[in-house]
């Protein structure tokens, strides 16, 4: 069923940007100050700016498998809140938003069948030590987190897996799905990773989508996409995409944290 209101969540067509699209974080702290601060955005405790009044967008995995997820978490929200940054959801969010909701923060773990994998248990460990107003004030800002957002007149288009454009705008279940774990069939390859339809081949939209998801070596337009992935957490770089310059500013991890099966060294 669609939704139907005058404005939908995924509508930002009229922030115009100029932005800077963050790919995966997953905990690498030190690698996100290290990537905003070379962007040019100017850092402190309680607020983030950008002298020419730049916005980051990110594409999502916050957490799991780096070193300071909660760090992360401390941030992001905080850029979120003070219209410095916006932010859509990625799987691993998605599952701990849900996690958090049916253990009542965290409180009753009987009460999920959710299973603790890829990193998530590191995480949850880590939200263990945080206070029950932290991890309230995460989920406050998870569960509203949109599947995908639409910039700049629908120039633009965010989402964490990629986005066909006859999904662009639009919010249900199936588009749901396809934002969060991109085109899948179903199916694994033999590491068990999920096979997923090339759905930025055959992308054939005005519209630049931006994404992330895939762990990608470098970051390379596909048509009007790019995934800007490039893998940090398993030891590659944390990656922007500049709009609408279409410069890529990257830092290389300071360490690799997790292994990944299908990513060359
Ligand atoms: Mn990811």
């Amino acid at each position: 069923m669609e939704i139907s209101q005058d404005k939908l969540p995924t509508d930002r067509k009229d922030v115009t940007g100029p932005f800077d699209i963050v790919g995966d974080v997953h905990g690498c702290y030190a690698e996100l100050h290290a990537l905003l601060a070379k962007l040019g955005y100017v850092v402190t405790e309680t607020a983030v700016s950008h002298p020419e009044g730049r916005q980051v967008v990110f594409v999502g995995d916050f957490a799991d498998r780096g070193p300071e997820s909660v760090g992360v978490y401390r941030l992001v929200p905080m850029m979120v809140e003070s219209g410095v940054a916006h932010a859509v959801r990625g799987n691993h969010d998605d599952k701990l938003a849900r996690y958090l909701w049916r253990t009542k923060l965290l409180t009753d773990r009987a009460a999920s069948k959710i299973k603790l994998t890829h990193g998530l248990d590191k995480t949850i460990e880590m939200l263990e030590g945080e206070s029950m107003d932290f991890r309230q004030g995460l989920r406050d800002f998870l569960e509203p987190l949109p599947y995908h957002l639409v910039f700049d007149g629908g120039k633009l288009v965010v989402a964490h897996a990629g986005l066909c454009e006859r999904y662009h705008g639009r919010v249900n279940k199936r588009v749901k799905n396809y934002c969060l774990y991109g085109d899948v069939t179903g199916e694994t390859d033999e590491n068990g990773f999920p096979i997923r339809r090339d759905w930025a081949q055959e992308y054939g939209g005005a519209a630049v989508v931006v994404y992330g998801h895939t762990v990608v070596e470098e970051a390379a337009w596909v048509n009007n996409t790019i995934c800007v992935d490039t893998g940090c957490v398993f030891g590659g770089s944390l990656t922007a995409l500049r709009y609408p310059e279409r410069e890529l500013v990257s830092v290389e991890a300071l360490e690799q944290y997790a292994e990944h099966g299908s990513l060359k060294p």
